[in-house]
């Protein structure tokens, strides 16, 4: 493939090189902007799943810009947080990090001296594996991860944009957007690739449940967190409704029963009504079955396969 090849079949590929923007992706976060106008009014941002770097350029100068034409007023402050290191950026401070940890949260709230953050964005994507279900769940983890960090550090009314993958489940990830946000739109920007699922969710006015108390618990994300999940309160805990089924004249599963349960009547052995068609314990038991496994000397072991059995 020729060096100009790409140059021809991609026009934002191309131009993202002679506008100096580090990635393509640049122009999604400036479309979007141009739909919703996400920068105004905006001092502190975060970038999540930022490297190399091409929507924090984009907030760097938009944010910067405005800051200028105004004169000088807040000071602008901008984070930037990957698991890879990426080269610097004109007022970017980069925080090399997991999303998933609350460590990365206690991080960026530290660098905003506690003041909370205006614009969450996030355009995270794990390594796409090629199985679609996979690949849309772990996008849908990603978010979640994202939703979460968010929670810790925007300012009540605060946006937050994500990108999400349009797979076949995503009107749950919509719902659980809703509880933070009374505005959630779901956008396609022109640069994004028609054949990609991929979009963009825009959450609208941060407005979290009342006494809701921001966590980073996602048992699916990572299992070491040490949160008793008892000790929630208020909207943090679910409460569903616990059924006992069945009276106590049903058998108890966790007693021993004798055989005979009807007195004076003959035990008879039922067959499983429809056995395993090839279990993988099949050459096994006829290798048993069939005394095949022992040798001479008493102890015997044959290998089946990667399988090891051995008989005493
Ligand atoms: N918005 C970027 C830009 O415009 O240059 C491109 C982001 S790239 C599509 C996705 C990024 O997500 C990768 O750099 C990857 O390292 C990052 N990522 C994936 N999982 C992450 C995680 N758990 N924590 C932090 N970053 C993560």
């Amino acid at each position: 493939m020729g060096r100009s090849s790409k140059d021809k079949r991609d026009i934002y590929y191309r131009l993202a090189k002679e506008e100096g923007w580090r990635a393509r992706s640049a122009f999604k976060l400036l479309q979007l902007d141009h739909e919703f106008n996400l920068f105004s009014g905006v001092h502190r941002a975060v970038d999540l799943c930022a490297a190399p770097g091409s929507w924090s350029q984009v907030l760097s100068r938009k944010l910067r810009g405005q800051e200028e034409k105004a004169g000088g007023g807040e000071e602008v402050k901008i984070v930037a947080v990957d698991l890879q290191a990426m080269a610097p950026l004109p007022g970017v401070t980069q925080i090399q990090g997991d999303i998933t940890k609350v460590s990365t949260a206690q991080e960026i709230i530290r660098h905003f001296e506690g003041q909370p953050a205006d614009l969450v964005v996030c355009d995270g994507a794990p390594d796409v594996t090629g199985l679609h279900d996979v690949d849309e769940y772990i996008q849908a983890q990603l978010l979640l991860a994202a939703l979460n960090i968010t929670t810790h550090v925007l300012k009540p009314g605060g946006t937050f944009v994500a990108k999400i993958f349009r797979g076949k489940d995503v009107t749950l990830l919509y719902s659980q957007l809703k509880i933070f946000f009374s505005g959630v739109t779901c956008a396609k920007p022109r640069s994004s690739r028609n054949s990609s699922i991929e979009a963009f969710v825009v959450c609208q006015h941060y407005c979290p449940p009342d006494g809701y108390v921001p966590n980073m618990s996602n048992p699916l994300l990572d299992h070491s967190y040490d949160v008793d999940f008892n000790q929630l309160e208020g909207p943090n805990r679910v409460i569903v409704p616990f059924l006992a089924c069945g009276d106590l004249s049903a058998f108890d599963s966790d007693r021993t029963y004798p055989l005979q349960l009807d007195a004076g009547k003959q035990y008879q052995y039922t067959p499983p009504t429809q056995p395993p068609i090839r279990p993988p314990y099949q050459q096994a038991c006829h290798l048993r079955k069939n005394n095949l496994l022992s040798r001479e000397d008493g102890s015997s072991v044959r290998h089946v396969g990667t399988i090891i059995f051995s008989v005493n």
